[in-house]
């Protein structure tokens, strides 16, 4: 198999310089961009897809599994059609992988906030993480890019 009859990968948009961070700025990782020269790239976020402005109050996933702001406003129902969108945008485009940022509450792998706003992590997943996997596709971060095929 060649690089270009890999599957396009789903990569959280603000690793590719979108400024759609809840502080409306990005978050660009040279490791994900350079992943354009032999992949394509679908961008996402799934918060933006949600209808969620940018910039907005920074969420954190609570231990219920609800999502709440640092404004006390539960914007659950929010992350979780953004997680849907996610999944529908993968099953679109035939992706069997993401490359997800991580930490947040919409896209992190493994280790996230621990809804207090104070810095801390926990492990856990992001809905949107959370929602590819439970429909079997492979999350990543961006970290883990040099274990990706190109
Ligand atoms: S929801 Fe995901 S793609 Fe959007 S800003 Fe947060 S980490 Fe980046």
């Amino acid at each position: 198999m060649t690089s270009n009859d890999l599957p396009p990968l789903l990569v959280s948009a603000c690793l590719m310089g979108e400024p759609c961070r809840y502080d409306g700025k990005d978050y660009p990782c040279p490791a994900v961009r350079k992943l354009a020269n032999t992949r394509t790239l679908i961008p996402i976020c799934p918060e933006v897809m949600a209808g969620l402005p940018t910039p907005r109050a920074c969420a954190e996933l609570q231990p219920s599994g609800r999502v709440v702001d640092a404004d006390d406003i539960d914007r659950t129902a929010a992350f979780e059609a953004g997680a849907a969108e996610a999944v529908r945008i993968a099953r679109e485009h035939g992706c069997t992988q993401a490359i997800l940022k991580s930490k947040s509450p919409s896209c992190g792998k493994g280790l996230i906030y621990d809804g207090t706003f104070s810095g801390t992590l926990v492990p856990g997943m992001g809905k949107a993480a959370q929602a590819l996997i439970d429909a079997g596709i492979e999350v990543l971060s961006e970290n883990d890019c040099a274990d990706l095929q190109s």
